[in-house]
């Protein structure tokens, strides 16, 4: 698959436990502090349960995570529940997605949620966190994501016989890739 590297990367670091300010290293929050969301691990937990807490929490239920999980349900048969390891252990949920796309977007969509994070830590430093504007972020950074792979494969590509109704991604009659990612209400 034509995608590039960067992509990848958090991830990786997701499965060595290794994501800084996810869990990562074993590390919870500091004592006394929440997410900018508000959570925070339990404090009956021995560390290495809160760091693991916090990976759940940052790659699964904050509100970042949430609207991207959200965006891809949405995109998915009804009948298909997601869960965490369809989209950390790039397990593909149903067989309307194809494989190969579904790598893609698990990768897409964890780069997204630390992306958005990022964008979140940083407003909360400013101005303070808006949901509305947290979560339109990540689904745009999601968004910019499949363009950034639709573009990137070409005219010719093992993705050019995605049929029309392809979630996520499909192929127009010329072999090219275009992104059909239905936003949900
Ligand atoms: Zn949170």
């Amino acid at each position: 698959m034509n995608k590039k590297n960067n992509w990848k990367e958090v991830w990786w670091r997701l499965l060595q436990h290794g994501v800084v300010g996810a869990g990562g290293h074993g590390w919870p929050m500091k004592r006394g502090t929440a997410c900018p969301c508000g959570w925070q691990h339990s404090a009956a937990s021995p560390r290495a349960t809160q760091a693991l807490q916090l990976r759940e929490h940052v790659f699964w239920t904050c509100t970042e995570a949430s609207a991207i999980i959200r965006a891809i349900q949405h995109n998915l048969p009804v009948s298909v529940q997601l869960l965490p390891r369809h989209v950390w252990l790039l397990e593909q949920p149903c067989q309307t997605v194809r494989k190969e796309l579904w790598y893609f977007l698990c990768l897409a969509a964890l780069t997204a949620i630390l992306r958005a994070r990022g964008l979140v830590l940083s407003m909360l430093a400013r101005t303070g966190v808006d949901p509305a504007v947290v979560d339109t972020r990540a689904v745009d950074l999601l968004l910019a994501a499949l363009k950034d792979f639709a573009a990137c494969q070409g005219s010719v590509s093992s993705f050019s016989d995605l049929g029309q109704s392809h979630p996520f991604v499909y192929a127009r009659p010329n072999g090219s890739l275009a992104v059909s990612l239905q936003l949900p209400p």
